[in-house]
């Protein structure tokens, strides 16, 4: 399944800009608002599903968290009458990059997130795909996903989404801290 976002901004060079820190601080700042604005207007974690994407009660203030379920895989595109070369492709998305984690609660360096990037030629605007890599009930694929992406000790580590609301751990061994049933 995928799910796509198209936001109507342009994307600059950020490698070759010489900016103040303020207006880059400003920069980035209207780029991450931009993302958060479009997804709550898309509605994209329920286009996603709770499947993917999980909500919790907040612990400090009224509302809730999300938290993602299941891997994703996340194409950034930049669509502007002019192309970059990859190394300024990928800097030019990383205010972007760090909204879209923030959005579903995780670092952006958090291996349920992959990252590609891509751009095409076209009146300026900003696409963001989401590929599920598979839903939650697939225990043995999402291992399997974090083994051979070489993050097993993150799955090993890192308490599954049971564990996370106190209910009966899903992992075959179950993970460190796991209220095992007699
Ligand atoms: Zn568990």
């Amino acid at each position: 399944m995928t799910v796509t976002v198209t936001i109507p901004m342009a994307l600059p060079s950020a490698g070759n800009m010489r900016e103040h820190p303020m207006a880059r601080h400003r920069r980035i700042k209207a780029q991450r608002q931009a993302v958060s604005i479009n997804f709550m207007l898309d509605a994209t974690d329920a286009k996603l599903g709770e499947a993917v994407v999980g909500h919790r009660p907040a612990e400090h203030y009224h509302g809730t968290v999300r938290f993602l379920r299941s891997p994703l895989a996340v194409t950034l595109t930049r669509i502007a009458p002019r192309k970059l070369d990859d190394d300024n492709l990928a800097f030019a998305f990383k205010g972007i990059r760090d909204e879209v984690a923030a959005y579903f609660g995780v670092d952006d360096a958090d291996p349920r997130l992959t990252w590609r990037y891509a751009q095409e030629r076209g009146k300026a605007c900003v696409r963001i795909e989401f590929d599920v890599v598979t839903a939650e009930s697939d225990i043995d694929v999402m291992r399997r996903w974090f083994e051979e992406s070489g993050n097993a000790e993150f799955w090993r580590n890192v308490p599954c989404i049971e564990c996370e609301l106190g209910r009966t751990c899903l992992k075959s061994p179950p993970c460190a801290g796991a209220e095992v049933e007699p």
